[in-house]
């Protein structure tokens, strides 16, 4: 297989824009659920630049459980996600949801986001093959890790070379967390494959007061980085709103995370 070690023993490291993933230093990939308005993404971004992440998410195509509930803006917040990145030089991930998506899509977005609910959407792991931007790609709700590399394998098949691992938890009878992390998977599925790997500290916990905890653990057994949501008001977010940091919370978390990096050397 392609995501193997034995297909290539070195780690895939991926540039996007001036900054890199999987080189060593461990990436933060963080904002708000969902793009809503310019302000909001405005007001992400500076804390986050300001705290040095690099990377900022929203969704504007979202994978809503309910159809009545608010879908994403689409490519207005598309718009809005990048012009706000740009003033930071941040590079921009978000989620398409169909290959029809991709070429509208495409001028705004550094990393293509392919949710949990579309791991096994076929059709659309070769249509993100096909293209030129790295893909993060993000495990199923009850998908093995075999299944998730074989998600990743028809991207790579496709002739993208950069395709991000991004487990996000589980689906299992616990109910504590929103999903059960699946910790174990980082150190697997960098042993068996040469992809950069991401632990999503929201989705998987839904709980913001275990997520400290939860990013230092993700970063000690080898994870290339974290992804975490934060919004600048989350009481009025427009979707996940009980589990994304606020700002204070966020620098409370980033004042952790720091430290914790500095005495491990991570
Ligand atoms: C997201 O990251 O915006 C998201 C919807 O997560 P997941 O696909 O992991 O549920
Ligand atoms: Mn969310």
């Amino acid at each position: 297989y392609l995501y193997s070690r034995d297909y290539q023993r070195d780690d895939t490291i991926i540039q996007v824009k001036k900054h890199w993933i999987g080189q060593g230093e461990p990436v933060k990939i963080m904002g708000p659920c969902s793009v809503e308005s310019e302000e909001q993404v405005r007001q992400a971004t500076a804390d986050l630049a300001r705290r040095g992440v690099k990377f900022i998410r929203g969704g504007a195509f979202k994978p809503r459980t309910s159809p009545y509930d608010f879908q994403g803006l689409g490519i207005d917040g598309l718009r809005m996600l990048s012009d706000a990145a740009r003033i930071h030089d941040m590079a921009v991930v978000s989620e398409i949801m169909s290959a029809d998506q991709i070429e509208t899509a495409l001028p705004y977005i550094d990393i293509i986001q392919v949710g949990s609910r579309n791991m096994q959407n076929f059709e659309l792991l070769k249509a993100v093959g096909q293209v030129q931007k790295p893909v993060l790609l993000k495990r199923g709700l009850s998908s093995t890790m075999k299944e998730f590399k074989l998600a990743a394998e028809y991207i790579l098949a496709e002739g993208n070379p950069n395709v991000i691992l991004c487990e996000r938890g589980i689906r299992t009878y616990e109910d504590a967390t929103r999903n059960t992390l699946d910790i174990s998977a980082v150190p697997i599925l960098k042993q068996e494959t040469h992809l950069p790997v991401i632990v999503d500290i929201t989705h998987s916990t839904g709980r913001k007061d275990i997520l400290v905890p939860t990013a230092k653990a993700a970063l000690a057994v080898g994870a290339d980085g974290i992804m975490a949501e934060v919004h600048p008001n989350p009481s009025v977010a427009l979707s996940d709103a009980k589990q994304q940091m606020d700002l204070s919370e966020f620098h409370d978390f980033m004042d952790a995370i720091e430290k914790f990096e500095q005495h491990h050397s991570l």
